[in-house]
């Protein structure tokens, strides 16, 4: 069995579901020790006790940035290093189908966990990383912030944003030897996309499932949902030393979503 990542230690941020999750499983399968953080405790301590002695879960909030500081300062001192910060955490909010009469209550959260997180985790990865012949950042955007589309406009923005934040900082810290990448996942099936939205009514799901459902289930050339573990093998490979001259890319796993429409070509 290859062991890409033997002698790494990573963290992954919102590593206690989906895309996160299945790049946890897959980072420790192939050696790295991995240190993922989530709000869910429940499911992050089941899931350590089912990895062993290669993966530690810390609870972090990443929009708060003392904690994400500890939890940055913990990979340290468990694993003795830092090389690989997948600021991965990240949550849809609300669907904003109605511009003109939004509050966007939820719009201090969305940005704060999506885009404030993945900078103060590039901050805090960064500076360790930049003092110890550098690693490598790889930050969780989406298609829905490259592609225009109805809706979902707090979180398209946040990720349009993470997609040229990746951009600046992989110039900044090049001179560090830190490679900074984005990936930008198309449908994937994860609870993020099951609906299961915490806040919302059931009324307000059933809007969002039948305003989102069958852009999902087609349109993709490739013609099938994307899993977790599709992700996780791009950002295994964006991480690895494979990748070793790419830095400030996005990298669509989208079933060739962004490559064009496949019906109307
Ligand atoms: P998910 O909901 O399955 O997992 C996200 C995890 O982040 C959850 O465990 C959640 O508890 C955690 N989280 C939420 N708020 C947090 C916070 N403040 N601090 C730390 N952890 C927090 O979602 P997923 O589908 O695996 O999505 C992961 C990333 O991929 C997100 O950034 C998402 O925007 C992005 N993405 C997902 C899809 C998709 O179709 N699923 C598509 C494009 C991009």
């Amino acid at each position: 069995m290859s062991q890409e990542l033997a002698g790494k230690v990573a963290i992954v941020t919102g590593g206690a579901s989906g895309i996160g999750e299945a790049t946890v499983e897959l980072f420790v399968k192939e050696g790295a020790k991995v240190v993922f953080a989530d709000i869910n405790e429940e499911r992050g301590k089941a899931m350590e006790a089912e990895l062993g002695a290669s993966a530690r879960f810390k609870r972090t909030d990443v929009s708060n940035a003392d904690e994400v500081q500890a939890l940055v300062d913990y990979a340290i001192e468990e694993f003795g290093g830092l090389h690989i910060m997948f600021n991965n955490a990240g949550i849809s909010g609300a669907q904003h189908d109605r511009f003109l009469e939004d509050d966007f209550s939820d719009f201090d959260k969305v940005v704060g966990i999506n885009l404030f997180g993945v900078i103060k985790g590039s901050q805090a990865a960064g500076r360790h990383m930049s003092r110890h012949g550098g690693g490598v950042i790889l930050n969780n955007a989406s298609i829905a912030g490259l592609l225009p589309g109805h809706a979902l406009m707090t979180y398209r923005s946040t990720k349009a944003a993470v997609v040229m934040f990746t951009k600046s900082i992989a110039i900044d810290l090049a001179e560090y030897g830190i490679r900074v990448n984005c990936l930008a996942p198309g449908h994937i099936r994860s609870p993020l996309t099951s609906f299961a939205i915490p806040g919302l009514s059931d009324a307000q799901i059933d809007k969002v499932k039948a305003a989102v459902s069958p852009a999902m289930d087609s349109n993709q050339p490739l013609k099938r949902h994307g899993k977790p573990s599709d992700v996780a093998q791009a950002a295994l490979f964006l991480a690895s030393d494979r990748a070793a001259q790419v830095t400030g890319i996005v990298m669509p796993v989208d079933g060739g979503l962004t490559a064009g429409d496949p019906v109307n070509h």
